[in-house]
């Protein structure tokens, strides 16, 4: 079973439109969005929601009334200016629970032994059957965090459920940019597949991406989508990943069709059998090229 992971510097480049053309092209395949901030997969694929889960990834405090002396300790120290505490002191203090990161320093300090830190709900995720195989997505809560923490219990039950049936690929939508949540995307697959586009900004993400995968030693390929709308930066694109010794699998063309195919919520490769569908499936035969010459 190999995990190969898709991303890009930035969003909008196309990547999630390959990870579930890709996945339409690999067979039998397990995919997994760990895009948890945004996740979008589910909008081309239309899941059936078959286990949905609770997220905790931290704590939040929380003051129990009948405990609290008022003496204010908490709201002094807590570095987050989450506890809120009329000046008067004639209320209970009470914690703002999107400011709170569920430190525990407020806990260790009560004198009354008034506060405890519980689990905080940060999102959901999910095992779905969808028209392409299972898939695992997650949906993280505006403004919170730990989505890397996340992103790890989706890859990890995708891997699992790819073990029991048998699956050969298991398809990663990763996080664009390159925080906690695409690290942990990236961190210990079998391939990296960098979408970039050809503009100043893509050429300089792909740089920036193509050290973190290097960092994590992950095998990385680079796709160019959208290749024709600057052929010259296309070009130089492909000359700065062959200097970095990344190999450039594919130069998918701009068409409509491809916006037309994610209104009708299909992969490209479902809805045309045209030119920019048959580079897709170049690119993607050459990623199993690449992984099988691995085995
Ligand atoms: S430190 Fe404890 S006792 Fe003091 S105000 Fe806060 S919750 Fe109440
Ligand atoms: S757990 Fe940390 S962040 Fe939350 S209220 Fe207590 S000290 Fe502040």
């Amino acid at each position: 079973m190999k995990e190969i992971v898709v991303i890009s510097g930035k969003g909008g480049t196309g990547k999630t439109s390959l990870t579930a053309a890709f996945a339409g092209l690999a067979g039998k395949c397990v995919l997994a969005d760990c895009d948890v901030d945004a996740a979008d997969l589910h909008l081309l694929l239309q899941p059936q929601v078959r286990e949905r889960y609770e997220f905790s990834g931290g704590g939040r405090a929380e003051i129990k009334a009948e405990k609290c002396s008022k003496c204010g300790l908490c709201r002094q120290i807590c570095r987050f200016d989450a506890v809120r505490y009329s000046a008067d002191k004639k209320s209970f203090p009470t914690v703002d629970p999107l400011a709170c990161e569920g430190c525990g320093f407020c806990a260790i300090v009560c004198p009354a032994d008034a506060i405890e830190i519980r689990p905080a709900a940060n999102g959901e995720w999910y095992v779905s059957d969808t028209r392409l195989g299972s898939m695992v997505h997650a949906c993280l809560r505006p403004g919170e965090g730990n989505s890397g923490k996340l992103v790890a219990l989706v890859r990890s039950r995708a891997r699992k459920i790819a073990a029991e049936d048998g699956s050969a690929y298991i398809l990663i939508d990763g996080s664009p940019g390159l925080g906690c949540p695409v690290i942990a995307s990236v961190a210990g697959s079998d391939m990296a597949v960098i979408v970039t586009e050809p503009t100043i900004s893509g050429e300089h993400d792909l740089l920036r991406i193509s050290a973190l995968t290097k960092h994590f030693r992950v095998p990385t390929v680079v796709c160019i989508n959208r290749s024709d709308i600057n052929p010259a930066i296309a070009d130089r694109i492909a000359a700065v990943s062959e200097a970095q010794g990344l190999e450039v699998v594919g130069r998918i063309r701009y068409d409509k069709i491809v916006t037309e195919a994610q209104m009708a919520a299909k992969t490209v490769n479902e809805y045309t059998d045209g030119l920019v569908a048959e580079e897709i499936m170049t690119a993607w035969r050459r990623i199993i090229t690449l992984n099988k010459g691995r085995e």
